[in-house]
């Protein structure tokens, strides 16, 4: 007898209403263990702070913070600091879930967790941008911690901000604690390949996830919306490989081009300007035609519910490798399902950044800094094993990627929370 959660009204398709969807999805998978399964539809903790600055202008400006600590019962805290203006309680829940499952799908030793600043990061000057940051960590400084609960960077966030929470943790403790996030510069504690490590996990399981369905690399055509961290280098590495990129969406609009984009182009100016900026290299066309533009594989890597059942109904992609945390609604999953389109979901195809975090994490605490060849090989290793392992648990069982992935961590996560025992 448990009572519905009363600070957050989930619907649908809203992302903590996907995750419990998901979640429910994998209940007749679990046997015994399903008697824990509430443990995973309630986050552990749930901190939300003010974060009040002064602005460049003599201004006082209050922003709206949170860390949610989804789950610690496979290990301390992981995940994202995200800034945006649209970052609610209800989002940083379900991002901090997708966490749970993910550290637990590539048997990191962590939990879940996810923090965020509701605030739009462009609007804000460095020195504002800086404060924010570090008073933001300072509130939530009383739960994270390197064996507690360790940040990284997330959409809007990078290296400059996780060093001003690095040093801000370590004021306040006294010290240097390089453990406390990961994520950081690499003279500062960071890791070799961290910054490219989710794009590159997106390519090594969609490589594999094409090769399984018999599709060549060499010419496939595919559609990245999200060109930051994540799209533009899964992008860098498909083309590499032979593939062509037809057409890319950002928040300045849509490109197109079906002959193949000019990546050692098109990246740099979108840095700039946006994919729009780069108008010589294709057409500008509305961005609800990206959903529609004939494609191979689908990337969809910048935010949550972007593919909606309509647009899951319009897509002509074979592949849909999930570079963004949780962009599918459960509608349209079905229905990708149902049209034979195999979704590399998530909580899997994004988990090569958490993963190189882990790495990271443990070089600060041996204090020995590997090769990026080193971390490259393992990255692949563990992504690869990952996913083989998936794959035979959806073979086994007639489920999806996703039931599978959710199978396969809920079972890890469960077993650990009944071998823990509930205290007192
Ligand atoms: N924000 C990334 C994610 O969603 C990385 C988290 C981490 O490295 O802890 O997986």
């Amino acid at each position: 007898m448990s009572e519905q959660l009363s600070f957050v009204s989930p619907t649908a398709n809203s992302p903590w209403g996907t995750y419990l969807s998901q979640v429910d999805r994998v209940v007749p998978y679990l046997g015994p263990l399903a008697r824990w399964v509430e443990t995973l539809k309630r986050p552990k903790r749930a901190l939300i702070v003010d974060v009040p600055i002064e602005m460049d202008d003599g201004t006082i400006a209050h922003f709206e913070g949170y860390r949610v600590q989804h789950n610690m019962s496979r290990g301390p805290g992981k995940g994202g600091i995200r800034f945006h203006p649209d970052v609610t309680l209800e989002e940083v829940m379900a991002l901090s879930a997708w966490m749970t499952i993910k550290t637990a799908a590539v048997n990191l030793p962590y939990g879940g967790a996810k923090g965020g600043i509701r605030v739009d990061p462009k609007k804000l000057s460095l020195q504002e941008l800086e404060k924010v940051t570090r008073r933001y960590t300072s509130e939530i400084g009383i739960i994270i911690g390197p064996h507690t609960d360790i940040p990284a960077p997330d959409v809007n966030t990078n290296a400059q901000i996780m060093a001003w929470m690095m040093d801000t943790y370590s004021m306040n403790v006294g010290g240097t604690a390089t453990g406390v996030v990961t994520g950081k510069p690499l003279h500062l504690g960071g890791s070799l390949g961290r910054v490219k490590a989710t794009g590159r996990g997106v390519f090594v399981t969609g490589r594999e996830a094409a090769r399984r369905l018999g599709m060549d690399l060499r010419g496939a055509r595919i559609a990245v919306q999200g060109f930051g961290n994540v799209g533009s280098v899964a992008a860098e590495l498909f083309a590499d490989a032979g593939a062509k990129i037809v057409a890319v969406q950002d928040h300045t609009g849509t490109i197109v081009n079906s002959n193949g984009l000019d990546l050692a182009k098109l990246v740099p100016i979108s840095r700039t300007d946006g994919v729009v900026g780069f108008k010589a290299g294709g057409d500008i066309v509305p961005n609800e035609d990206f959903w529609n533009t004939p494609c191979d594989i689908l990337i969809p890597a910048a935010l949550e519910g972007q593919l909606t059942a309509e647009r899951a109904q319009k897509t002509t992609a074979k592949l849909v490798l999930e570079g963004a945390n949780g962009p599918t609604v459960p509608q349209a999953d079905d229905i990708l399902a149902e049209r034979g389109v195999l979704v590399v979901p998530d909580v899997i195809c994004n988990a090569g950044g958490v993963t190189v975090s882990y790495f990271e994490w443990v070089q600060d605490f041996s204090s020995f800094f590997w090769d990026e060849d080193e971390i490259n090989v393992r990255l692949d290793r563990i992504m690869m094993n990952a996913l083989n392992h998936i794959w035979d648990t959806a073979d086994k069982h007639k489920i999806t990627l996703r039931t599978a992935t959710y199978a396969v961590a809920c079972e890890r996560i469960l077993m650990a929370r009944q071998e823990r025992g509930l205290y007192p």
